[in-house]
């Protein structure tokens, strides 16, 4: 018996898969703290954790971890994140940057799986294209309250983009529009209605996709996705645009602009050591040109 004896389920060695995996959090606020704390009970492994922010009092009504301390400490979010992990699982490696996720890449071009608890649009579509660019699949959580008193909508999305499929601009998660308005609105004072319980359902949605992704419990693999969160229904339900999305082929990110320019074949064991039990999608393009390359030296012999 282990600690994770209760989900040997989701398929042979998954203990071992799952320590072996580098998970990325960007946005460590109501979505990624609850995001964090289940990949520490689900048993991942590594950790790259950015948020640039610290704690303030009108974090409390949903910033999983938070404390009274931490406000009067003003103690980074990610900082609360890695506490929150470690207390799971000591021996979780988590890499914290205080600090804009561009400023964080080199860590992140490492993770197997993103999961982004972005408000800003903007943000959302440039951590969609980097996460494009390096081959890494990109979970996007959402969620937005509507109307006035007495007539509130909660609603919220997650979506899985890979390259190859839909892309957040495709599914309308960002558009030009919504782009406009977050500029315009740039510096205005409060922020977006949020409250804990939707963030919660979205966070666990997410992970479903990760555990999804990375492991076989499901019988398919899955490549994306796009669930509609509504918390007057309490539904989750897939969106029928990606259906309709996925027999169009993605515009704004083009084949040919997939991967990484700097990737060195010739460093192959470099760039894998790190994550060695993997199959996940960057592991998965790495033994394939292993294999093509060994095919080839065979040939040549
Ligand atoms: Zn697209």
């Amino acid at each position: 018996m282990n600690w994770l004896d209760r989900q040997s389920f989701l398929g042979p060695d998954s203990d071992a898969v799952l320590e072996n995996l580098v998970i990325g959090i960007v946005g460590l606020g109501g979505g990624g703290s609850h995001v964090g704390q289940q990949l520490a009970h689900v048993g991942i492994g590594s950790f790259v954790l950015a948020d640039d922010d610290v704690i303030e009092d009108t974090n409390l009504n949903r910033l999983v971890g938070g404390t009274w301390a931490d406000v009067e400490n003003a103690t980074p979010k990610v900082e609360i994140a890695r506490r929150l992990i470690k207390a799971v699982r000591p021996d979780a490696k988590v890499t914290v940057h205080q600090k804009d996720w561009q400023f964080a890449t080199d860590d992140l071009k490492r993770c197997d799986v993103i999961v982004g608890g972005l408000d800003s649009v903007r943000a959302k579509d440039e951590l969609d294209a980097f996460c494009r660019r390096y081959l890494i699949p990109y979970i996007d959580m959402g969620m937005d309250v509507h109307g006035e008193a007495g007539r509130h909508l909660i609603a919220g999305q997650v979506v899985l983009s890979s390259p190859g499929t839909p892309c957040l601009r495709c599914l309308h998660v960002v558009t030009d529009e919504a782009l406009e308005r977050e500029g315009a609105n740039y510096g205005a004072a409060g922020g977006k209605p949020q409250v804990v319980w939707p963030n919660g359902v979205l966070a666990s949605t997410a992970v479903g996709l990760v555990m999804q992704l990375v492991t076989p419990w499901h019988g398919g693999p899955v490549e994306s996705a796009y669930l509609e969160y509504d918390g007057n229904l309490g539904t989750v339900v897939p969106s029928a645009l990606l259906k309709y999305q996925s027999r169009h082929p993605c515009t704004h990110y083009p084949a040919t602009e997939r991967g990484d320019p700097s990737f060195d074949v010739r460093r192959l064991e470099d760039q894998v050591s790190a994550t060695p039990q993997l199959m996940a999608p960057q592991t998965f393009w790495a033994r394939l040109l292993d294999h093509v390359t060994r095919l080839f030296d065979q040939r040549a012999r």
